[in-house]
């Protein structure tokens, strides 16, 4: 845990509710699931997570890009099977257990070339794409793997793998169109080899959509999987920055920039010490607020890089120093956040910046 200086806010991560996210998870898809922590954990701490979970039992990690997956290697020992969905070139200084995902026709020459080079069969993820047309084989290059699956020799393919684009919307014709797509090539391309299919909206889409492993990621950090129907998830981040300044305004009085908030009679106005600059989107600026000893207080005027301003007039004994919760709390959530600025909770969590102290709580 780092130690808060004065003035800084601190962001409290509940290790103990990603864990029973997980257990949560796991136990709906009658299956493992493996713990998705690209961006830092979602900006949450992908060290500390990966930790909590791995001391939970979870025994494989996705991120995104090389780096983070040296980056958690360090953080995790030996042992857990880090993925990298982003793909690395097979001459990247790796260890047997940090496994590309193959995205292209070209990701799986290079890499079964360099297993049939040196004998050492490579191991890695297939990424056959169903309608997502982001990365993983096309349909062109999954027939071309098809009819001649000697291309894959040289590798060991421990999953094979595809991403839904609309898992978040059940209906949607989209996830059966994907599921039958991919069942249909991974039979051609990679029979007998476990597959990985869910995120966490997957996971709750039933039966047609379990797997070997699935990769969520959003439903660990609290965040609403099923956004037509109650959070399902336990709360995970609570956001707190302490206020730096309070001030009377009178009627008429403007405040911050823009002046595009007037005052509308006396009012007691305080402001705290984060600004966009710390992932309290701008575009919060007049439709948002923050809690205060468990009170809603309104934000005032813009949200600036560093700062915010919330009016406190109905709480006068507020002093320097109180914490606002800005992120976390009833009504306050990150999905709850989202919806004020017109995002989605993945990106307020993922942007919320590196000048608080994180204070990790809690684990298996
Ligand atoms: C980010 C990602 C996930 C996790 O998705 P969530 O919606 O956060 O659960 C799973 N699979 C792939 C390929 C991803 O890119």
């Amino acid at each position: 845990m780092t130690v808060a200086s004065p003035g800084q806010g601190v962001l409290r991560v509940d290790l103990g509710a990603i864990v029973a996210n997980w257990r949560d998870l796991g136990a709906r898809h009658g299956a493992p699931c493996a713990g998705v922590v690209k961006a830092d954990g979602y900006g949450v701490g992908a060290a500390p997570v990966a930790r909590a979970l791995r001391d939970a039992g979870c025994t494989t990690f996705f991120v995104a890009h090389l780096t983070e997956g040296l980056a958690l290697r360090e953080a995790l020992g030996q042992g857990p099977a880090i993925v990298v969905l982003n793909g690395f070139p097979p001459g990247a200084a790796g260890d047997a257990a940090l496994w590309p995902v193959l995205n292209s026709l070209g990701d799986v020459e290079a890499h079964s070339a360099a297993g049939r080079a040196d004998g050492t069969a490579r191991p890695a993820l297939l990424h056959l794409d169903t309608g997502m047309a982001r990365l993983g084989l096309d349909a062109r290059e999954q027939r071309a793997l098809a009819e001649d699956r000697g291309r894959l020799a040289g590798l060991d393919l421990r999953y094979v793998m595809t991403h839904f684009a609309c898992a978040d919307e059940p209906m949607h014709p989209l996830n059966a169109r994907q599921a039958a797509r991919f069942a249909e090539a991974a039979a051609r391309i990679a029979p007998g080899v476990p597959r990985s299919l869910a995120n966490s909206s997957g996971i709750f889409l039933g039966g047609g959509f379990a797997s070997d492993l699935a990769r969520p990621g959003c439903a660990l950090y609290g965040i609403n999987p099923t956004p037509e129907a109650p959070n399902p998830m336990r709360q995970v981040v609570r956001l707190e920055v302490p206020v730096l300044q309070l001030r009377q305004v009178e009627a008429d009085d403007t405040v911050g920039y823009g002046a595009s908030w007037t005052a509308p009679g006396p009012r007691m106005l305080a402001t705290v010490a984060a600004g966009y600059a710390d992932g309290y989107l701008r575009s919060l600026s007049g439709r948002s607020h923050a809690l205060l000893r468990g009170r809603i207080v309104p934000l005032t005027g813009r949200v600036s890089m560093d700062l915010t301003i919330f009016d406190v007039t109905d709480m006068p004994d507020i002093r320097p120093g109180e914490m606002v919760t800005l992120v976390g709390g009833e009504g306050n959530t990150p999905d709850d956040i989202a919806a004020r600025c017109g995002t989605i909770g993945y990106e307020i969590l993922t942007s919320l910046g590196a000048r608080y102290a994180r204070a990790h709580v809690g684990g298996a």
